[in-house]
């Protein structure tokens, strides 16, 4: 806790003009005694800074209130280590630039944010960064020796670290190192060239600082980021035990079952083979076929076979389309004379892939795109039915020698059954009622990781069986810290995006390791040393915690004592807005301070006709839409007062209870959007504080509140023109509900 508070309320960008600052510093001398409360014209300018820094050093100051710009910018120049304690209170964007100059709901709106301002520094106390007592692990575990895998492993050495690969069969290089040829990534993009992943393998395999296990699997993983305990077992019968501080999952891809595929011929037919089988081939020597080993005359490629389909895989696999015009290239190249087909839904060959595309129709390759397509065998050979919709006419291609079906890629992890898990009934709750997660989560048992976490075994999906991550802002990371997924278990990509991916994930895992060192989160809270207490006497192993956590940090003991492990933790506050009993806290944020910011909000009385509206935001979509408002210049209602929250998932129900018990007539909530294509940047927070309030509606209309009193919005920065529309219709039903009967008790 601050020993001694200041406030600093600046006067610059118009608020000496739009504001009363004497009322204002009156509001922190007066109400709340403190001794040093100034004001400057130009607080963030040199001459600004040096008076804080003056109050910090002789004065004893280790709490600062500077009221003035939005807390989003001139972060650097306010920030005075890691000793001081400082808060923000937004008087420039979402006050004055979206409320009238000189009026006194704007004024009101002025001191009511400072309120909460200073009582949010006297309830935070300095984070102690948390230092395990184990020393943290510099080594980043690599599960999988592809590509991805020797790709992740070099970057993280020739970054000064060492890696550690597990591979599951008895040699480097996986996928990739089965290919005959690979598309060239050098001008003028149309060559076929061998395989560079073969340089790589020797460069990782020579390297000091990469140890490989080959023909070996996961058993287990213990721990947490910096303290991981990998157990590997050996199919030559050894076992061994690293201790690692990130993980990377670069286990790859595997070819669509083309057993699935026998309305294209696959299985039928000798003739009918895929993608992998005619690489196979290649590497071989000679493309024949394979009914009578004859060299091929005429050859067709099949593209989307199974994806983009509905019945198979519905996503695209990024590949197929280059793969497809490379093997059309093998067999020209073989015999210039053979008639080769390609029939596409869509010819995907982004960037210089066009190159290729081009060079293929150089060298003759004829494509169709066609839709509808049928394979059947007679007589003469391969006979190919479709529909070309181009010219809206069916075609028909015979006396073929191959077809090649361009197979999709389905990933490592989701090889084995999937299983539902994370939707935990409380007892005595019918079907259907009182669900801790309203959206439960995916797991596939791929038996890759075998992760010793009380939410699973393995990496929480997407329903096609690639990790979960928030897809926007950090593709890398999963949904458990410090692992991250690169190549195509994460997603389809090509060669060359692999090879980027990878790159990125060493750098996303040695980024964990050193954050975890320190003490500090990772993505997105990367400066937050913060981290959650647990006042365990008051625990009732409700499990609530254990199971609502969206990045499984907290494992239980066999009393369903929850053991939170902080290294895994993201700070997300989710636990914190979960726990009934309200005992889990963070030294700079906690159910007891945004309590008492509520609280610090004055209510005039009814007969003044001025409602209260608590506006509860996210501050990583809502907050940062409001302040666009502001540079907008878009009036809002001067009823709100905003607090930003961490994630709407640490939104706990008793704010609501105390924010209409003080008579405040109003709770809007703006959180990201969930679903499917979800934004919360901790998962699944929004979502759970919509279930949340779902809960206590009925509650409301008990106690005579209604329950429109309380209302939660979806809302992305880009929809910052939306927000006042939303703000205004959520007043205008205020009004038409009424004051809240508790105001004045
Ligand atoms: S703060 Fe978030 S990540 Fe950490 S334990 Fe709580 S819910 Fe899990
Ligand atoms: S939510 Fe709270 S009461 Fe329930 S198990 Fe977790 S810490 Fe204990």
């Amino acid at each position: 806790m601050a020993n001694k508070i200041a406030t600093y309320i600046c006067t610059g960008c118009g608020i000496g003009e739009a504001l009363n600052t004497e009322a204002l510093t009156n509001v922190a001398a007066k109400e709340y005694k403190l001794e040093i409360v100034r004001t400057h014209p130009f607080l963030c300018g040199a001459e600004g800074v040096a008076l804080i820094k003056e109050d910090i050093q002789t004065a004893g100051v280790d709490g600062v209130v500077i009221a003035g710009c939005s807390p989003r910018v001139n972060t650097d120049v306010f920030n005075f280590g890691d000793e001081v304690l400082v808060e923000r209170v937004n008087l420039r964007e979402q006050c004055i630039w979206c409320h009238p100059a000189n009026d006194e709901d704007t004024q009101m709106l002025a001191e009511d944010q400072l309120r909460m301002g200073i009582v949010k520094v006297k309830g935070m106390s300095v984070p102690t960064p948390y230092q395990p007592e184990e020393e943290v692990s510099r080594t980043v575990l690599v599960v999988g020796g592809g590509l991805a895998g020797i790709t992740a492993a070099l970057e993280v050495a020739k970054a000064g670290r060492k890696a550690v690969i597990v591979e599951k069969n008895d040699a480097l290089g996986g996928w990739v190192a089965q290919l005959y040829k690979q598309v060239s990534v050098r001008p003028p993009y149309t060559e076929l060239e061998d395989p560079e992943i073969r340089e790589r393998i020797k460069e990782a395999e020579a390297n000091p600082n990469i140890k490989v296990y080959k023909g070996a699997q996961i058993e287990k993983i213990s721990g947490q980021p910096g303290l991981f305990d990998a157990y590997i077992t050996q199919k030559s019968g050894g076992t061994a035990t690293e201790r690692v501080g990130a993980i990377i999952l670069a286990t790859g891809a595997v070819s669509y079952d083309a057993s699935k595929l026998e309305h294209l011929g696959f299985g039928r037919s000798a003739n009918v083979i895929t993608t992998d089988g005619l690489e196979e081939m290649a590497k071989r020597g000679k493309i024949i076929r394979p009914s009578d080993g004859k060299e091929v005359q005429s050859a067709a490629f099949v593209l989307c076979a199974g994806s983009r389909d509905p019945e198979h895989l519905p996503y695209c696999s990024a590949t197929c389309c280059i793969d497809s015009l490379k093997q059309a290239l093998y067999i020209k190249r073989q015999n210039p004379n053979a008639a080769v087909y390609v029939f596409f839904k869509d010819l995907r060959a982004p960037g210089f892939h066009e190159y290729l595309y081009q060079q293929a129709q150089k060298e003759g390759v004829i494509f169709f795109r066609s839709d509808n397509t049928r394979i059947e065998e007679n007589g003469k050979g391969l006979v190919i039915h479709a529909k070309d919709v181009l010219v809206n006419d069916n075609i028909v291609a015979e006396g073929l020698d191959l077809v090649v079906l361009a197979t999709g890629m389905v990933p490592t992890a989701a090889l084995g059954e999937m299983l539902v898990a994370g939707a935990e009934e409380e007892e005595g709750k019918k079907e259907g009622e009182g669900f801790f997660s309203p959206k439960p989560d995916i797991y596939f048992e791929s038996n890759i990781l075998n992760l010793e976490y009380r939410q699973g075994k393995e990496l929480p999906s997407l329903k096609y069986g690639f990790p979960d991550s928030h897809f926007i802002c950090f593709p890398y990371e999963t949904r458990r810290t410090g692992i991250y997924a690169a190549g195509t278990v994460r997603a389809p990509m090509d060669i060359p995006t692999t090879i980027r991916d990878a790159t990125g994930a060493a750098l996303k895992a040695i980024q964990c390791i050193e954050l975890t060192a320190k003490g500090m989160a990772v993505h997105p809270r990367v400066w937050d040393s913060s981290y959650a207490s647990f006042r365990m006497e008051q625990c009732t192993q409700c499990k609530r915690c254990t199971v609502e956590c969206p990045f499984g940090a907290i494992n239980e003991d066999e009393k369903a004592n929850p053991l939170y492990n902080p290294t895994r933790c993201r700070r997300c506050a989710t636990c914190m807005g979960a726990c009934p009993q309200r005992i889990i806290s963070f030294q700079n944020y906690s159910v007891v301070i945004i309590g008492d910011m509520v609280k610090a909000i004055e209510v005039p009385e009814e007969d003044e006709e001025k409602p209260r509206i608590v506006v509860i935001v996210c501050e990583n979509d809502a907050y940062p839409a409001l302040d666009m408002v502001g540079m907008n210049r878009i009036n809002l209602s001067p009823w709100i007062r905003i607090i930003p929250l961490r994630c709407l998932g640490s939104m706990n129900l008793v704010w609501i209870a105390d924010a209409l018990a003080k008579g405040i007539d109003g709770v809007l909530l703006l959180g990201c959007k969930h679903g499917d294509d979800y934004q919360c940047h901790f998962v699944k927070g929004s979502e759970l504080c919509t279930y949340r309030l779902s809960k206590i509606k009925e509650t409301l209309d008990r106690l005579a509140l209604e329950s429109d009193r309380v209302r939660i919005e979806q809302v992305q920065i880009s929809d910052y023109n939306l927000v006042p529309e939303i703000i205004k219709e959520f007043a205008a039903r205020i009004e038409e509900v009424g004051p809240n009967p508790y105001k004045g008790f």
